[in-house]
This record gives structure tokens, C-alpha cells and sequence, in this order.
């Protein structure tokens, strides 16, 4: 064991002289004080290994000088074993907090003495080398990056060195030394240069030239202190590659310039590094297409021009793809990304070379139509637009159709800034999806009133649901075999404080963009599971009432619609047979193959599906395979095809052949006159709602049609 220098703070002489012998004996180094300020008077004076301190002294009592130790930043490390005359094991333990390292009692015990000296100043000793092992590592850490660093600026010294071409030019004779590195630069060997300033000169791009003399003559006269350049010169390849050259001159007496000297480097790859960050500056990563500073630039452009001379009209487009959201979420972002670098090619096919197209972020293009001749003009490309961006795109191995949503303005309505042009634009193009998506809409100032309008809208449905202004009306399922009610599909409405009771048209679009349809789907369902176990209760049938639910497409890129239909189901009592969640066939299909998993395990549940608006997805019927569905809503366009005297029923007899065939329920939608109903009986479609039965009732309505049934 190594000796240690070590102190001892005990006001009890007899003690204090008992430990210094026991330790002195041990070859300790130990010295002895009397009181708390004189041992630490010592401790600042002189490095100690250990520290022995009684703990109840009269002046300054071992606590104090334990805090004081610990709160001195000289003496961090300082190891104190605390002594005390009490057993009390409170006190110990406060000197453990307060970071003693060890205890004894007295009267002590000398080889407990001896030991805990030992342990204590074995455990600094490992500390301190470790402390200092650790130093060194860091130190050695330190130089080792240092010599690098000096190794690699050499290196890097040395290769631009060798790089470097080298020129001499005599200017008295006119001749220049051209450096064998400086010929190899340009793709020659020594040989095949010679040493006229032409060989130089001649070589250099005829965009540069000018600049190149302008300078170098600058530097003759002495009125740039050292010649420098960067230009193209032509390499033996017939390419141009950029180079950076110096070079300094030598005067004679009377101020002419003799000859000058100096280095050629080559800086292609600099140059085009640059070059591609400028290009990214003001290009889309994604698609490459020009992104919005750069269209902001060239739109002003275009606006001052048509300041000066007015006849030069010309067009914005702003282009927003329909349920991009819905694609991006469900299948993913490569597939998202791959359908927006192709409708950026597609858009791109349909523009004539000096008219530009921006991706402005997410699915939103802008297009900058120049050269504008008539209103015919626009409204053809628009239309070539939307016919290239509707064609089908294989996602996968899923066939997607898109459609795009375009607002139109131009520049007749002498617009002084391009982000007024493109809010107004924008603004046509909220108008063009609103009224149904896959439109096109032309700016009108008063669409500025409308798009407030829309806002205000936004803003108090934000407020509809915690106000509880929402509320469900039920329209009844009519089995039209029996004419007995089967259910009900709930349907939204709002009873707006101001414009009074709203339905579905008027806000759910706003919803849905907002993502607010998500939470008020959530109450949809679980209000509607609410009141249809009510009403099984109140009116028994077998089987019982049902109730469909319509469901948003954007519900399923949350993670929990599983759990959130079950929990609906258990809170309200009602049997999971008797509800049926109605998804539009739109939705469907925009929606991935991977969506028929969660619909199985709703399926699981006990839930019924049914394919809302069936007929109107121009796709292949092959999902009907791949979703586990039950029900097949016919859409109303349809049914109403069926009154005479257009009087088609190809489609619906097909539709419900079709059900028959894979086994599921058909419900005949929108059913307005009695011909219809017989029309639908004679087909045999078994299940019908429609205005001949009932609009949607409210709760009184529906209790006086099920009482009266
Ligand atoms: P939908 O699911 O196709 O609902 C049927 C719509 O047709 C309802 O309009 C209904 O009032 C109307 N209708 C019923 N019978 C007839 C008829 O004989 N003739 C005609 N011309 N129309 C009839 P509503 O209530 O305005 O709902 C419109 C759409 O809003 C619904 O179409 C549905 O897609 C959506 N919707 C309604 N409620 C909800 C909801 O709670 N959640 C979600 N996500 N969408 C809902
Ligand atoms: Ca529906
Ligand atoms: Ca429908």
C-alpha cells in the first residue's frame, strides 16, 4: 500500500494524537488540528489524500467543514472519512449525502482504523490515475487530430501545387513558357503546344476574352494589384473546361510591364458544384421542375411586360391534385413521389417551351401561360391539362386515377404583383374543388367575397362540434319486398347559428380539407350507435334496425379506426350486426389494396360494409374481390335514369345481378316516384331509400314512422 499524506480535524487532543500514531506507524504522512477553520486553512494550503473529521466540535462542527470541503472547487476530490462519538445512524447518513466517503465510531477499533485509511486512500489513488489516464487519452486524442489536420492541409497544399499549370510570358519578346502541367490541363502533351501568346489566347471561350484582356490590362497600368480570372478555355476534346488563373507582373523603370508570371488552375467540377447549387436554389428537388422563387421571378417578369405593353396577355394557372392526401397517406410516400414526378412530366408535355410550370410544394403546380392570343387559348391547355393528368397511373400494382382541380386568372385584370396573381389564382382553384373536383375555374373578383366566405365557414365548423351545433337526420331503409323499415343511414346536418340548418354540401368539403372530418366522423358514429340501440330497445324487430354509418376516407390514416369503431360499439350496447359502415366507391378505389386488412378486421368485429355510390368509379369491378364487403349501394344517377322517358335499366339490372352473384344486399338509392319502386321490385332489388319513403327524419320522425309501421 502507498503512503498518504492525510489530515486529521478532532478538537479531542488524546484522539487526535492516538490516530497520528497509529497512522505514523503505518508510514502515513499525518498531521493534526484542533479545530474545523484550521484544518481547512490547511486543506487550501497543501494537497491532502485524506481527510479524518470529527463530527461534533465546538467552533465549527463537522458538517460545516463537510459543506464547505464539497462546495470549495479546489478540493473536489478531497476523500473524508467522518468520525463521530455517536451511534446515531442519522448523522451518518447526513455526512454520506453531504459526500463523505466512509464513517467510524468512537471509540475505534485501530486495525478498523488502519483498514478504512487503506480503502480510502486506495480508492483516490485508482481515481486519480484514472483521472489521469483519461487526461492522456485525450491529450494523445487531441494531437493525433492536430497532426492530421496539419498533414492533410500539406497534402492538400501539395495537390493544388501539382495541380496547378505554371506561365511565364515574356512581354518584350512576346513569347509565353507554358508549364507541361499547364498543356496536360488542356489535354496536349509538351510538344504540341508552342510558345506564341495565340496559342493561349485564341483558346480561350470568345464570351471571356473581353473580361480576360479588360483585366489583364487593368494590371499592366497597375491599376489592379495582381491579375485574376476564372474563364472558359477550350481542351483538345473541343469542350470548354473553366479555369481560375493568377499572375503578377514585373514593371521597368518607366512603369511598362515586362513580363508577367503566374498559375492556371482548373476548377470545372467547382464551377459546376456551384452551378448545381444555384440550380437547386431555384429548382423542386423532387421533380425538377422550376420551384416558387424561381416562378415568382419569372411571373414578375411577365407583369412588368405587360405594364408596357398590355397586349401581351398572359395566364396563371394554379393546379392542385384531388385526394393527393388520401394517396400519399394510404399507399405511402414512394408511391406519392412517383406520382407527382409523373404528373409534373405530364403537365410539362401539355406546355409550349417558353411557358413555365413550378411545383409549389405538396400537389400544388402553378403554370405561367405566355403569350396569351385569345380566351380559347387557355381554356384548351386547361383542358389538355386535365385529360393528361386523368389518365391512369399504375401505383404499385394499383391502378390510381388522379384529377387535378385548376384556378385560372389572368393578366386583363392588371395585376401590380405576382403573389397577388397566384393568391387569386389559388383562390379560383379552392372555387374549381368545391364544386366537385376535376373542374376548372376562372378568377372573378367576386370569388374574394366567396373565399371569406369559406374561411368564416372553416372557423365556426371548427366551433360547430364543442358548441354541439352538429346533429344526424336518418333516412329509412325500406325493404321493398315487405315495405318494412330494415334501418336507417345517418346523415349530418348543422344547425348553424346564423344561416340555419345546414346539410352536408355546404360543409363537408371544408371538412374534409381541414382534416376536421376526421373527429366529427368519430361522433358521427358513435351518436348514430347511440340512437340506434334506443330505438332497438323501443322497437323490437328481427332482425333489429340497423344503422349505416358513412365513413371518410381520411379516417383510415389513423392508426386505431379498428379500435375506435369497437369502443363506439361497446359504449353505446349496440350489436356489432347492426351496424353498417357505408365507404364510397370513389374512396375505394383511391384507396390501396393494403385497406383490405383493416376492412377485414372491421369485418371481424361483426360490422357490415357497404360500397356507397356504387357505379360511379370507372374501374375494373376486380376490387369487389379484394375487399370483404356485404352491401352495394346503387347510385341515384341511376335510379333516376329508370323514370321514362330515357327509361335505362341495363345498368341497374346488371348491378344487381352482380350482387346476386357474389352474394351481397343491394340498396337502390335516391328512389323519388312509384315507378321507380315497382321498376326496382320487378328487378327484385331488395332494399331502397329515396324521398317517396322519407327524407331524413330527426328523432320525432323516425319514432312516429316506427310507431305507425
Ligand atoms: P350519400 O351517402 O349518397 O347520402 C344520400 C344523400 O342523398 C343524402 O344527402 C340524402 O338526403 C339524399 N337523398 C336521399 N333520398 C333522396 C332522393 O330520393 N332523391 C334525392 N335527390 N336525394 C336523396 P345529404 O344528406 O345531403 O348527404 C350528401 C352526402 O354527404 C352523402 O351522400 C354522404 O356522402 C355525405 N354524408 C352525409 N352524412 C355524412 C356523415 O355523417 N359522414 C360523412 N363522411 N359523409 C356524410
Ligand atoms: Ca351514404
Ligand atoms: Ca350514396
Amino acid at each position: 500500500m502507498e503512503p498518504g499524506h492525510i489530515l486529521v480535524i478532532d478538537d479531542q487532543e488524546l484522539i487526535r494524537n492516538l490516530i497520528i500514531r497509529q497512522l505514523t506507524r503505518q508510514s502515513h504522512e499525518v498531521i493534526g488540528v484542533g479545530s474545523g477553520a484550521e484544518g481547512l486553512a490547511l486543506l487550501r494550503a497543501q494537497p491532502f489524500d485524506l481527510l479524518l473529521l470529527d463530527m461534533i466540535m465546538p467552533d465549527m462542527d463537522g458538517r460545516a467543514v463537510l459543506t464547505e470541503i464539497k462546495a470549495d472547487p479546489q478540493l473536489p476530490d478531497l476523500p473524508v472519512v467522518v468520525l463521530s462519538g455517536d451511534t446515531d445512524i442519522e448523522i451518518v447518513v447526513a455526512c454520506i449525502t453531504l459526500g463523505a466517503e466512509d464513517y467510524l465510531f468512537k471509540p475505534f477499533n485501530p486495525l478498523l482504523l488502519k483498514a478504512r485509511v487503506s480503502v480510502s486512500l486506495a480508492k483516490k489513488h485508482l481515481r486519480d490515475q484514472e483521472r489521469r489516464q483519461r487526461a492522456d487519452l485525450e491529450r494523445q486524442v487531441a494531437e493525433r487530430a492536430a497532426a492530421l489536420e496539419r498533414s492533410e492541409e500539406r497534402y492538400a497544399l501539395a495537390a493544388r501545387g501539382a495541380n496547378d499549370g505554371l506561365w511565364d510570358w515574356d512581354l518584350l519578346s512576346d513569347r509565353v513558357f507554358l508549364s507541361s502541367r499547364w498543356k496536360n490541363m488542356l489535354g496536349y502533351n509538351d510538344a504540341e503546344i508552342g510558345d506564341a501568346p495565340a496559342e493561349w489566347l485564341d483558346r480561350i471561350h470568345p464570351d471571356d476574352q473581353e473580361l480576360f484582356t479588360v483585366r489583364l490590362t487593368a494590371h499592366f497600368r497597375q491599376l489592379l494589384s495582381y491579375f485574376e480570372h476564372e474563364y472558359r478555355i477550350r481542351h483538345r476534346s473541343g469542350a470548354y473546361r473553366w479555369v481560375l488563373c493568377r499572375g503578377m507582373a514585373v514593371w521597368d523603370a518607366s512603369g511598362r510591364a515586362t513580363r508577367i508570371a503566374g498559375s492556371q488552375t482548373d476548377i470545372t467540377e467547382r464551377r459546376a458544384a456551384e452551378e448545381q447549387m444555384q440550380y437547386d436554389a431555384l429548382h423542386d428537388l423532387l421533380t425538377g421542375l422550376p420551384n416558387r422563387a424561381l416562378f415568382l421571378d419569372r411571373l414578375d417578369r411577365a407583369i412588368a411586360i405587360a405594364r408596357r405593353q398590355p397586349e401581351r396577355r398572359f395566364a396563371v394557372l394554379f393546379l392542385d391534385l384531388d385526394r393527393f392526401k388520401t394517396i400519399n397517406d394510404s399507399l405511402g410516400h414512394a408511391a406519392g413521389d412517383y406520382l407527382l414526378t409523373t404528373i409534373a412530366q405530364r403537365i410539362q408535355a401539355c406546355l409550349r417551351p417558353n411557358d413555365t410550370v413550378a411545383r409549389l410544394g405538396g400537389d400544388e403546380f402553378t403554370i405561367l401561360i405566355e403569350d396569351v392570343v385569345d380566351d380559347q387559348t387557355v381554356e384548351l391547355i386547361t383542358q389538355r391539362l386535365q385529360a393528361a393528368i386523368a389518365e391512369p397511373i399504375m401505383l404499385g400494382d394499383h391502378q390510381s386515377i388522379t384529377t387535378a382541380s385548376i384556378g385560372i386568372t389572368g393578366s386583363s385584370l392588371e395585376y401590380s404583383s405576382s403573389a397577388e396573381m397566384i393568391r387569386d389564382a389559388d383562390t379560383a382553384m379552392y372555387q374549381a374543388k368545391m364544386g366537385g373536383r376535376a373542374r376548372h375555374s376562372i378568377f372573378t373578383p367576386l370569388m374574394h367575397v366567396d373565399a371569406m366566405a369559406k374561411l368564416q365557414l372553416e372557423g365556426d365548423l371548427r366551433m360547430a362540434m364543442a358548441r354541439g351545433e352538429l346533429l344526424l337526420h336518418y333516412q329509412p331503409i325500406i325493404s321493398l319486398v315487405s315495405g318494412r323499415v330494415s334501418g336507417f343511414e345517418s346523415l349530418i346536418r348543422w344547425q348553424h347559428p346564423q344561416r340555419g340548418l345546414l346539410y352536408p354540401g355546404t360543409f363537408l368539403d371544408i371538412a374534409e380539407e381541414t382534416s376536421l372530418i376526421i373527429p366529427i366522423t368519430w361522433w358521427v358514429l358513435r351518436e348514430a350507435c347511440r340512437q340506434a340501440y334506443i330505438w332497438q330497445r323501443e322497437f323490437p324487430t328481427e332482425p333489429p334496425l340497423s344503422v349505416n354509418v358513412n365513413l371518410s376516407a381520411r379516417i383510415f390514416t389513423e392508426p386505431d379506426v379498428v379500435a375506435q369503431i369497437a369502443d363506439a360499439l361497446v359504449e353505446s350496447g349496440l350489436p356489432p350486426t347492426s351496424l353498417k359502415l357505408e365507404l364510397t366507391e370513389h374512396s375505394l378505389i383511391a384507396l390501396s389494396g393494403d385497406l383490405s386488412d383493416t376492412l377485414q378486421r372491421i369485418r371481424d368485429l361483426g360490422v357490415q360494409l357497404c360500397i356507397d355510390d356504387f357505379g360511379t368509379g370507372y374501374s375494373s369491378l376486380s376490387y369487389l374481390y379484394n375487399f370483404p364487403v356485404n352491401v352495394l349501394k346503387i347510385d341515384r344517377s341511376f335510379i333516376s335514369r329508370l323514370s321514362p322517358p330515357s327509361g335505362q335499366s341495363e345498368i341497374v339490372q346488371a348491378i344487381i345481378a352482380l350482387a346476386r352473384t357474389l352474394n351481397l344486399d343491394v340498396v337502390a338509392e335516391g328512389i323519388e316516384t312509384e315507378e321507380q319502386y315497382q321498376q326496382l321490385r320487378n328487378l327484385q332489388c331488395g332494399l331502397g331509400q329515396g324521398w317517396l319513403f322519407a327524407p331524413g327524419l330527426d328523432d320525432v320522425g323516425v319514432r312516429a314512422l316506427l310507431a305507425g309501421a
